[in-house]
């Protein structure tokens, strides 16, 4: 096994403004904010709109505006982050940005196959096209899907979507959940099967609980182990790259007024998880070594190791165009900006006690033997 000198590593930031969407191009919307996609700045003006003295300029690591399409975005978000999921390191990329500016689009996409589809289902085709690539080395590839509402958690693979799953800790510190699906998945045509049944939980959670969707987290995980080939020096060893695709609820402020009762708790819990990320984010973007708080909800624990631990982070902030959501646009973008000081340091995972790849080849073994007996 390689000694790995664990070096640290920036979270990647980057902003994808949408185009402006029909109904405000027909109703006249004004849009001034400015994308230089080349020098990845993007600003809005303050003051008057005249005054450039006063407009605030962002600067990340990439923006894209509203002509960038799914694949160029997948090519340069994405696929460096799952060529090292296959190599081992963990991996996470999740959308922040108010309601309607993008997430979904950015991470489904509009379809599972066509054009604009989205991170996720590319995610799949550049594992499936790796392992078909990668000689002698054999892979499994789990999935899980899961949903947080309210701070309860929610397995959208499971037969029952009403049950609720708890959060655990494993001795080492880190967090998994009980009961969780994961299914293996051998190509790409079960991304659809997957993406199709995850789908239909959200819709019927949606309807038979009454919920608002755009204030559901949600979180696609993919595992991969890979065996390192027989004529290795390292034959046999096991590596395993988690990779999270993670959809964010809605970071527009909810209003107070009015809510009551349950309506009010949802706001409230919802606003926990998403605030709590803020807090995680500050805490570390400070660079100081004091208290981080991951414990303040559920979101904040399961994102633990992909905010200052040793996962390859990137964070898609998405923006609406328009000069109406300019607030929310600037509450975005100063979010986004804390979220580039924090610094990870990833590594590779090497035969993890809970690896099931081996399992797996041994029980295959075990029944072609059984079956060359028979
Ligand atoms: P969110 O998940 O952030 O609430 P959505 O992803 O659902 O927002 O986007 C709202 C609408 O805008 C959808 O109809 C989506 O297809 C469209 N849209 C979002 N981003 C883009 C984009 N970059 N290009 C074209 N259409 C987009
Ligand atoms: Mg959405």
């Amino acid at each position: 096994m390689v000694e790995q000198k664990q070096r640290s590593e920036a979270v990647r930031v980057v902003v994808r403004c949408r185009p402006l969407n029909s109904k405000e191009r027909f109703e006249d919307r004004t849009t001034s904010l400015k994308i230089d996609q080349a020098g990845c700045q993007i600003s809005l003006p303050g003051g008057s709109q005249t005054d450039t003295a006063l407009s605030k300029v962002f600067t990340f690591d990439s923006v894209f505006g509203p002509d960038c399409g799914q694949e160029d975005l997948f090519r340069s978000t994405a696929e460096p982050i799952v060529e090292a999921v296959l190599q081992g390191f963990n991996g996470t990329i999740f959308t922040y940005g108010q309601t309607g500016a993008g997430k979904t689009f950015t991470m489904e996409g509009d379809s599972i196959a066509g054009p604009d589809r989205g991170i996720v289902p590319r995610c799949f085709e550049q594992i499936f096209d790796s392992i078909k690539h990668s000689e002698n080395q054999e892979f499994l590839v789990r999935v899980s899907f899961l949903e947080l509402y309210n701070e309860e958690l929610r397995d959208l693979l499971a037969r029952n979507v009403k049950g609720k799953l708890q959060l655990r800790e494993k001795s080492s510190g880190d967090v998994y959940i009980k009961g969780l699906h994961t299914f293996v998945v051998n190509s790409i045509d079960d991304i659809s099967r997957v993406l199709q049944v995850g789908k239909k939980s959200r819709t019927v959670g949606k309807t038979l609980m009454n919920e608002d969707s755009s204030r559901s987290h949600s979180i696609f995980t993919l595992t991969v182990e890979g065996m390192t080939p027989k004529n290795d020096k390292d034959a046999g060893h096991i590596h395993v790259g988690t990779l999270n695709l993670v959809d964010l609820a809605g970071s527009e402020r909810q209003s107070k007024s009015g809510t009551t009762g349950d309506r009010f708790k949802e706001a409230t819990n919802i606003n926990l998880s998403l605030s709590a990320l803020g807090n995680v984010i500050s805490a570390l973007s400070d660079g100081r070594d004091g208290h981080v708080p991951y414990r303040e909800s559920k979101l904040t624990r399961l994102l633990q190791s992909s905010l200052g631990g040793n996962t390859k982070t990137v964070m898609i902030a998405t923006v609406g165009p328009a000069d109406y959501n300019m607030e929310e646009t600037l509450s975005t973008l100063r979010y986004a900006s804390r979220a580039k000081n924090i610094q990870n340091k990833p590594k590779i995972n090497e035969d993890p006690k809970d690896a099931v790849l081996r399992d797996y080849q041994e029980q295959i073994a075990r029944l072609k033997a059984q079956l060359e007996e028979a």
